[in-house]
């Protein structure tokens, strides 16, 4: 479980990377950014990110760590990427980038190819287009 370390400021600090986007870096906070942070670029929702905080030991409640979540998404360190209304990822690579959905495993992961949308409509008066999210939604043959 090594590799990949270096990419995006990876070997940060947790609290040093809270600290830097604007959040106080509770032990809670602290644990979970741990977590998501220490392997690189991932995807999580928050009920997986909840087993590991309490498989490695720390007691947080679920609800914490979707607060968690969402915060640590305002403050830019992740995106989330809606797959069902029910169903949010948690992606550690803020950039700009798409994603295939596997529905039979239930998996995020990125595409690493270019994709171009084309036809966007005029946004609605008054707003802009902020991003456009493609998910490709994959199953078994
Ligand atoms: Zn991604």
């Amino acid at each position: 479980m090594a590799a990949r370390k270096k990419t995006l400021g990876g070997s940060t600090k947790p609290s040093e990377r809270l600290r830097t986007a604007g959040l106080r870096p509770t032990r809670q906070r602290c644990v979970l950014a741990d977590l998501l942070f220490r392997h690189g670029h991932r995807h999580v929702t928050a009920e997986l990110l909840h087993q590991e905080a309490e498989k490695a030991g720390h007691a947080v409640s679920l609800a914490t760590v979707y607060n968690a979540l969402h915060q640590f998404t305002h403050a830019g360190l992740l995106q989330q990427v809606i797959v069902e209304p029910s169903h949010s990822y948690f992606d550690t690579n803020t950039g700009p980038h798409q994603h295939f959905f596997d529905e039979d495993e239930g998996r995020l992961t990125d595409i690493s190819a270019d994709i171009s949308v084309s036809g966007l409509p005029q946004p609605p008066k008054g707003t802009k287009i902020q991003r456009v999210d493609v998910v490709v939604r994959i199953r078994r043959i």
